[in-house]
């Protein structure tokens, strides 16, 4: 049998990183089985579906090429892969259930239900649920018979499909990140699986799909762990068990200070994205994503892999391809796995240290000319090649090169108060001329020039370089000043270094 993993997401809102996650693991899991990594879109919920969520959920998982076989871009053979264009297969199935005594019409009306749980909270009942004690007492196709029922269903009453849960059994299944779990059917409610408007709730259109879809595995996050208790009892009502698939419940991904879930507001309080890419949510709220923020697909991944997920061994750096060799459910924690943020970039220093400098460029130049800088596609190779082991982000790029495209943004006035003399203004003029008639204005021999008139006139090296990385950028850090030198070009930097050494 071949493993077959579905990312089930329902469109509600941009895929939030804990999402990514799981449709990573899942794709793990499908790529290391030789197995199918399939994209259902669970969309059956009208009232909290979000335009432009499904786009956004399949753009993000294809910049992070977790690209799915089947799904709805892609096709294939079990589809639709959307809910909503699935909604007759899911009624056949709730008529199926009630055929065979393991669902019933239910006529409540909202009153009525409200009345009951007021009723017994009165009597001191605190949860009451509609359950095998309830149910005779409530208005359905059990307690009123076949005859009032076929009567009211005739006169188009509305009315909801109910699972009947069994009374008092215990009922279990092996998870395998949490190992076995057990459920008491006590502690269960009717769960409705057709709602008045003849649509499915998750719990049925999930089993149904994950069942025709032949989904060997469920791969999802903790907070589905309960609902599995009804799809259990649906996968049994059905008479499915045979072929029901193995579940495994990830972890939480848990704010940075370890205390509860991570959520979108996380980011705007720390400042940090919980988004793969940039989200403009139909309430007018803007949600900034990791890839605007300037990272690489890779190193998010990477980083994804790592929460909840660890190798068993020291190694940190894992492509795709590393995390499908390496990746196992067996190492999974049940415990819920710390979002820190400084880890996450650490990753892109990573992979940004080791990019192509044309690719960073790529990604550097939209990102300048939305700030109105339009820079030559080959110099600003130039500058990525300088400035890639320095940097966290694509988009620190925007802040630490700005020197180089206009003037100088701000000058560190406290380093210039420590490391500037009067003595050095005049090294300054002089060095000016000698950078200015350099015949060769490259890093290499900018380097021999300097150093050899450090030397000669006895000065700091240190004090002179940071100054004069200064002089030229507005900061005393940055990457090789010689090459800062041959990046800026001689027409800039003896004009700069002219006017700084005008400063006493
Ligand atoms: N539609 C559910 C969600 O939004 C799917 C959960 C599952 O994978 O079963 O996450």
């Amino acid at each position: 049998m071949s493993v077959r993993v579905r990312f089930a997401p329902s469109p509600t809102g941009p895929l939030h990183i804990g999402g990514a996650r799981t449709a990573l693991f899942n794709y793990l899991f499908a790529k290391q089985h030789g197995g199918t990594f399939i994209l259902r879109i669970e969309d059956t919920d009208q009232v909290r579906y979000v335009a432009g969520a499904e786009e956004y959920i399949q753009d993000s998982l294809e910049w992070l090429g977790l690209v799915p076989e089947e799904g709805p871009r892609t096709g294939g053979k079990y589809g639709p892969y959307r809910q909503s264009e699935r909604k007759e297969i899911y009624f056949k199935y709730a008529l199926q259930l009630i055929e065979h005594g393991q669902a019933y019409y239910a006529f409540d009306t909202p009153e009525e239900l409200e009345g009951m749980r007021a009723e017994h909270e009165a009597a001191g009942e605190t949860a009451t649920k509609y359950d095998a004690h309830i149910r005779m007492m409530m208005r359905n196709s059990i307690s009123l018979g076949e005859e009032r029922t076929q009567e009211l269903l005739a006169k188009g009453t509305p009315y909801t499909i109910r699972l009947k849960v069994p009374h008092d059994q215990v009922i279990g299944f092996e998870d395998t990140i949490r190992g076995p779990v057990n459920f008491a059917t006590a502690e269960l409610d009717d769960r409705v699986l057709i709602k008045t408007d003849g649509l499915p709730t998750y719990h049925l259109a999930n089993v149904v799909d994950d069942h025709l879809m032949e989904i060997t595995h469920v791969i999802r996050g903790e907070e589905w762990l309960s609902s599995t208790a009804h799809h259990v009892l649906l996968y049994m009502a059905f008479g499915w068990t045979e072929t029901m698939p193995k579940f495994a419940h990830l972890p939480l991904i848990l704010k940075p200070t370890g205390q509860g879930k991570l959520s979108k507001r996380d980011g705007a309080q720390f400042g940090f994205p919980v988004f793969p890419l940039d989200w403009h949510d139909p309430s007018g709220e803007f949600f900034q994503g990791f890839r605007e923020f300037g990272f690489l697909p890779e190193a998010l991944i990477n980083f994804l892999a790592l929460l909840g997920w660890n190798p068993g061994t020291e190694q940190e750096i894992f492509d795709l391809n590393g995390l499908t060799a390496a990746f196992s459910l067996d190492h999974v924690s049940k415990s819920g796995a710390r979002f820190d943020f400084d880890k996450a970039l650490w990753f892109n220093q990573q992979y940004l240290l080791n990019a192509d400098p044309e690719r960073i460029a790529t990604l550097l130049s939209p990102m300048l000319d939305h700030r109105g800088v339009h820079v030559e596609h080959q110099y600003l190779i130039q500058v990525c090649t300088v400035y890639r082991e320095r940097i966290k982000t694509v988009s620190d790029l925007t802040k630490a090169t700005e020197y180089l495209y206009g003037e100088i943004p701000e000058y560190d006035t406290d380093a210039i108060g420590k490391m500037w003399s009067a003595e050095l203004a005049t090294h300054f003029q002089t060095l000016a001329g000698l950078i200015e008639t350099e015949s060769d204005f490259t890093a290499e021999h900018l380097r021999v020039l300097i150093t050899s008139y450090v030397k000669s006139n006895g000065l700091k090296m240190g004090n002179v370089l940071q100054m004069l990385r200064t002089a030229i950028s507005g900061s005393p850090s940055g990457p090789d000043v010689y090459q800062m030198l041959e990046l800026l070009g001689r027409e800039k930097v003896v004009a700069r270094v002219i006017s700084f050494a005008a400063r006493v």
